[in-house]
Parts: C-alpha cells; structure tokens; sequence
C-alpha cells in the first residue's frame, strides 16, 4: 500500500484569544507535519455563530505567526480543500445530511431544549449517565407533520444503533472501546442548520484529507461518535491522537492564575516566541534533553511516541528559564526594539550596542531595560532600604576619598574603578563588600548588575563624578 502523507491541522474555535494550551496543540500537530514532510492546516470551527468572532481569528493567525507558527492552508491563505471557515461550508455539508438521512443513520429531532434538560435531569437523578432517550428514533411522518406544524425546528440526529464497540488505536493513549449503548444518538445539525462540532469536525477532516489529529485528551470520548459517522458516510476516519492536558504549577486545570492564559498575554508581558516553544515542547512531550532548540530542530526530534499521559505542568520557573536562554540569542538589534522612544533617545548611538550587550544578563522583560537606561545615562532612581544602608555604613569620608580619585582622571576620560577602590582603601581601610558595594550602590543604586567597570565606561564621567561628589557632601543624589 502506497505511504499516506501525513497531513495535519489545527481546528480551533475563534470565541477569544487563543489560550496557551490550544497553541500547544498548534504546535505539536505543525511539528508532527512537518517532521514527516507532510501538510498542516488550518481551519476555524466557527459554526457557533454567537461566540465566534472574525477578529478572534484575526488575532490567532496574528499571534501565531509572531510565535513562528506556519501552516499550508487556512483562511488566511487559501488551499485546495477550502473554504476552511467551517461557517462558508455549509453547501458542502449539506449532501453528508442528505445521505446520513436517506440511509436512516440520521433522523430529525424535534425535542425541545427544554424537554432534553427535563431528561437529563432524570437520567442523572437516577445515578444514570445522561444519554438521549430516542424520543424521536422512530417518528412515523404523521407524527413528524404534528411537530412541524406546531412550528418546531428540529435537530439532525445521528443514530448509534447497537452493536459491537467501537475501537480505536490512539497514537499516545494505546488502544480504545466505547460501548454504543454508552455513546448515545448525538446532534449533527442544530435547529438554526449550522452543523454541530462532531460532524463538522469528523467531515473536514476526511474532505482535508487529515491523515493524523492530535488533541487534547479532553477530545478522546468524541472520537468514538466522530468514527462511527465517517463509517457511516464511508469516508476515511483520521488516526487520533489524544494527549494529557495542560495544568498550572499546582495540578489544576490551566488558569488565570497560573500567569498567563491566552497567548497574546504572555506576548504582551514580553516573553519571545522561542521561549514559549521550548517550553511548550516539553510539556507532555519527552524531549531528548534540554538544551535550546531552533524550531526545525524542535521537528526533527519530535514523535508521538514520546507524547505522554501524565499531566503537562505549565511552569513559570521554566518558562522563566528559557526566557533567558531566548533573550541570550537576541541580536542587538532585536534587543533595541525592546527601547521605547523615549528610551531610546536616552542613549547615546554610539553606546547603544556595547550597552545592550551589557544589560542583556540582567534583564528579563522589555519594561526591565528602562532601569539600566536610568541608571546609566539618566538619573539614579530613589535607593532602597538595603541600597541606602551600604550607603549610610560607607560614611563621608568613603565618597570623599572616592570622588577624588575620580575627579583626577582628566576631562572627559573614563574614571578606573580600580583607581578609585585604591584610593578609598587607601583613605578608609575598607575591603571586600564593604569596598565595592558602596561603589557600586553609589554609582547604579542598586546591588546587582553587570561588572562596574563596565557600567562606567559607558557612562559620561561627569555623572560618575557628581554621583560621588553628592555623597562626599553626606546627601544621596536626588
Ligand atoms: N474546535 C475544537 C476545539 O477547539 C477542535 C477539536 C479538535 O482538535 O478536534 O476544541
Ligand atoms: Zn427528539
């Protein structure tokens, strides 16, 4: 038999921003596609009319492409099996209805909403799972007139008769059996005609011809319905895939508070695309290590063999770490776009590289630059507690001794920190932390940072000079 080629998709609902665990979806089914050379799609399961909204999905392929997310076909850039709005293929459906109804595998419903709350009610007060109770399995035509002419609107139903279990080998969870008698007659059609998620979902993806759906294991128990109604059309089912779901740092379902919820949160905090994707590798999927790796490397190395069930912890801590990793790999010039105007105008040209390269360790987020900014070529923000202590310990004669020797450098020349930590040990006896962290406070008002020296040349040594002479004067700059 001829090898299929692996086609994939992502198939979300556009009713919000896209939430982080979706993106991992995206991006495991992207990787899958890619590692065997194959095709990845995307298509937006836009049928429920009130909660999807055209600027949602907008927003996705926006985020998704900053993430470094690229697919074959989409709304966005079209494809052989289009449309892929589930919202314009409703032509499409419309003969899948027609055969399913003819075969008697379908039937309308004409139950109301109120009468199938009124049944599950029951059913779940019995201590039973709540199924359709086939009010409407065998309606004679007289019986469907009545209804008609009472004006109600019906669903299409689709009819599990009974019979052997449905089974299914599921790429991470091994293989599966569903009873039918536990699956129930499931709507295909709602009353207004949009197709109902199972049918359009299962229907795309043989007409895509998705040969592989990875998913959430929150999916696994629609599956057994969406391979009976390919069975029934005679339509090629794809193989599923159906891994362990995304929780936050304390087991619980991904939220809010966990940090970031949608993507275009963690975007806006700062976080860089390559942090995020090699984070997001390896949740729920054993990566061979942990070192850094580019994207083609990230689909070189992945397999649904190495998928897994236990849950995916989202983690802070280590998104945090590859935050860093990422930054590390930031060009100058990416690093710049980090400044805003105004920040931007703070810094000299011609120390605008040799700065950025040296805050780099030190920062995190966009908003951190604009301290180093301050610190070295604007004014020195309010010390701290602690800062001010070093300060108060250091005493007069310190800084006395300290912005003499840098006022001894000549005019417009970069003071040595080594010349001024001699001079102050000379003058004071201070040694150790108690010599350079109240240089340091003085100068960055701050106790961490890069190496001071470094941080001086980069300075006008003016500034280093009167940040030292107002402390010998005994009063903190201001
Ligand atoms: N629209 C569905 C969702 O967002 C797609 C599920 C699937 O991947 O099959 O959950
Ligand atoms: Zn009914």
């Amino acid at each position: 038999m001829e090898k299929m080629p692996v086609i994939t998709r992502f198939a979300p609902s556009p009713t919000g921003y896209v939430h982080v665990g979706n993106v991992r979806t995206a991006f495991f089914n992207q990787l899958l596609a890619e590692h065997a050379g194959g095709r990845f799609i995307l298509r937006s399961e836009d049928t429920d009319q009130e909660r999807s909204k055209a600027e949602y999905l907008e927003a996705l392929v926006e985020d998704l492409h900053w993430l470094g997310l690229r697919w074959d076909e989409g709304p966005d850039c079209g494809g052989p099996h289009g449309p892929y709005k589930q919202s314009e293929r409703g032509e499409l459906y419309s003969q899948y209805y027609d055969r399913l109804l003819e075969s008697g595998d379908a039937y309308l419903c004409y139950c109301s909403d109120r009468e199938l709350k009124l049944s599950r009610k029951v059913q779940l007060s019995a201590g039973r799972p709540p199924r359709y109770s086939g009010t409407c399995r065998e309606l004679s035509a007289q019986e469907r007139a009545e209804r008609e002419a009472q004006g109600r609107e019906p669903t299409l139903r689709f009819r599990v008769s009974a019979g052997e279990p449905v089974v299914f080998e599921d790429l991470v969870r091994g293989s599966q059996s569903f009873a039918r008698e536990d699956i129930g007659d499931f709507v295909i059609r709602r009353a207004d005609g949009s197709a109902a998620f199972f049918f359009g979902n299962a229907i795309d993806d043989s007409l895509m011809q998705v040969s592989h759906v990875l998913r959430g294991e929150d999916h696994v128990a629609n599956t057994p319905r969406q391979i009976l109604l390919l069975q029934a059309l005679g339509l090629r089912a794809p193989v599923y895939g159906h891994f362990s779901l995304m929780v936050g740092d304390d087991g619980a379902p991904l939220s809010k508070r966990h940090g970031a919820s949608s993507l275009r949160e963690l975007r806006q905090a700062g976080y860089l695309p390559g942090a995020i994707l090699n984070h997001f590798l390896r949740l729920g999927h054993k990566a061979a290590n942990d070192d850094w790796l580019e994207l083609e490397q990230m689909a070189a190395e992945f397999h649904t063999n190495a998928l897994g069930r236990a849950p995916a912890r989202y983690d802070m801590d280590q998104l945090g770490h590859w935050q860093k990793e990422a930054l590390m790999r930031l060009s100058a010039h990416e690093l710049a776009s980090w400044l805003d105007d105004g920040d931007r105008n703070r810094v000299p040209n011609e120390q605008l590289d040799a700065f950025l390269e040296l805050v780099k360790p030190n920062l995190m987020f966009p908003v951190d630059i604009k301290v180093w900014v301050d610190v070295l070529f604007g004014e020195l923000p309010v010390p701290g507690e602690t800062e001010q202590q070093w300060l108060d310990n250091a005493g007069a004669e310190f800084f006395t001794a300290a912005s003499e020797a840098a006022s001894q450098a000549t005019s417009g020349e970069t003071p040595s920190v080594k010349a001024i930590t001699d001079a102050v040990k000379a003058a004071t006896g201070a040694k150790g932390k108690q010599l350079f962290m109240p240089l340091r406070v003085a100068l960055t008002g701050r106790t961490d940072g890069p190496g001071l020296q470094d941080i001086v040349s980069l300075m006008n040594p003016a500034t280093v000079e009167k940040r030292l002479k107002k402390l010998a004067a005994g009063q903190a700059e201001s």
